[in-house]
């Protein structure tokens, strides 16, 4: 083994425990779900994706059980070369209609969409407006693309407007979360629409927090500012509020027809098994049926916020169900965390480089699944340690 390479990493490690922001990763031994068993120990689920609770859902555990009887476990190779199974194009007929565009396809995850279409659509010679806090699997992508990438201040039009009024030869991009992860905001998709018109640029807002949460039955940020057939891309991540993995790109059967020739984590890497298909295509169903968990999940948003903003906590400018709960240094959010957990709350701290320094929060990811005294056994508990660390009076 190279003596310097493991130096390195010692010291990196190091830097990373002093400044807070070493991630702790903890072990579950059950399910998701709103109570989760971590170490030998029942608490409270508040960092978890789930927002409605079909990670877990008996209906898509159901399904996904058929998939393996029927399919077996693994697709074989990739798309291109084994050949597709019919559940993978059936789940991207469903999602097409859900969101009621042409056409989509399925990526392995979100991140590998996101890798997939922006490397594919421009490179160099091409241009790429991005909101300074889009996700890292959009950054990525970028960087991937070649394209040069002008970024643009966080939900500002006018600091969009003013990039995308300098030259450009090759193509333009504009790229945006639809809902930004860490702080729950929405973009500003119909500007972003207007300006992309006027500039004549390519949309694509990645919807990851935005599907099963925004819009009628939870068709995510399209639908709720009614701009279907205004975006060329939408992305699509399962791993969220469909409770699966996997993700997928929307829009023309253009766009889609294309990207099976161009995108290389379709050319180049295998498909999401059976049992993830047909679970995805399971909690597409149920939404569609019934938008009550969407519903409850916004209900139980609302009174979380509520009530931590009366307690005196800052929770920031969440336009979403997201709540984060603003606490400055990296090692006050990652004490805050360690307190919760002795309280029997599961509730991560998130720190630099995931947010701008000094921007530490505990990020409480609120699930239609919680009930009532859920909210309240945590509110009851982020009271406790706020009052010992002097976050609140
Ligand atoms: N895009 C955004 C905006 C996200 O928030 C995330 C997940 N954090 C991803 C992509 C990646 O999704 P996945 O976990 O499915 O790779």
């Amino acid at each position: 083994m190279n003596e310097d390479f493991q130096k390195f990493m010692d010291e990196e490690l190091e830097e990373l425990k002093e400044e807070g922001l070493y991630n702790t990763i903890r072990t579950l031994e059950s399910p998701q779900g709103s109570w989760v068993d971590i170490e030998g120990k029942e608490v409270l689920n508040f960092s978890s994706n789930n927002y409605l609770g079909l990670a877990n859902h008996p209906e898509t555990v159901q399904a996904a059980k058929k998939a393996l009887f029927n399919y077996g476990i693994g697709p074989g190779a990739v798309r291109t070369i084994a050949g597709t199974m019919e559940l993978h194009n059936k789940l991207e007929e469903k999602l097409a209609d859900f969101k009621k565009v042409e056409a989509a396809l399925t990526f392995q995850s979100g991140y590998n969409s996101n890798l997939a279409v922006i490397p594919a659509i421009v490179g160099k010679g091409d241009i790429i407006y991005s909101d300074e806090l889009n996700h890292a699997s959009i950054i990525d992508a970028c960087r991937l693309s070649g394209a040069e990438v002008k970024v643009y201040k966080h939900g500002n039009m006018d600091s969009l407007e003013k990039i995308l009024k300098e030259k450009r030869e090759g193509k333009g991009l504009i790229v945006t979360d639809g809902v930004f992860s860490m702080d729950g905001d929405i973009a500003k998709l119909p500007e972003i629409v207007e300006l992309a018109k006027k500039y004549n640029v390519i949309t694509m807002v990645d919807d990851a927090h935005g599907e099963g949460v925004l819009g009628t039955h939870g068709r995510g940020i399209v639908d709720h500012f009614n701009l279907h057939n205004e975006v060329d891309i939408e992305i699509g991540t399962f791993s969220k509020a469909i409770g699966t993995v996997g993700g997928c790109a929307a829009g023309s059967k253009k766009l889609v027809e294309y990207l099976k020739q161009k995108a290389r984590p379709f050319l180049f890497s295998s498909a999401v098994t059976p049992p993830d298909v047909a679970a995805t295509l399971k909690s597409i169903e149920i939404l569609e049926e019934d938008d009550s968990l969407v519903q409850k999940l916004w209900d139980n948003g609302e009174y979380f916020k509520e009530k931590m903003e009366e307690a005196g906590f800052d929770v920031g400018n969440s336009q979403t169900p997201i709540t984060p709960v603003m606490l400055g240094k990296a090692k006050t959010a990652s004490e805050f965390s360690k307190n919760l957990f002795e309280e029997s709350v599961f509730a991560q701290s998130i720190g630099f480089p995931t947010v701008p320094k000094g921007k530490a929060r505990i990020r409480v990811m609120i699930s239609a699944v919680h009930s009532k005294d859920d909210l309240d056994f945590a509110l009851d508990k982020f009271k406790k340690v706020g009052r010992e660390l002097n976050i609140i009076d």
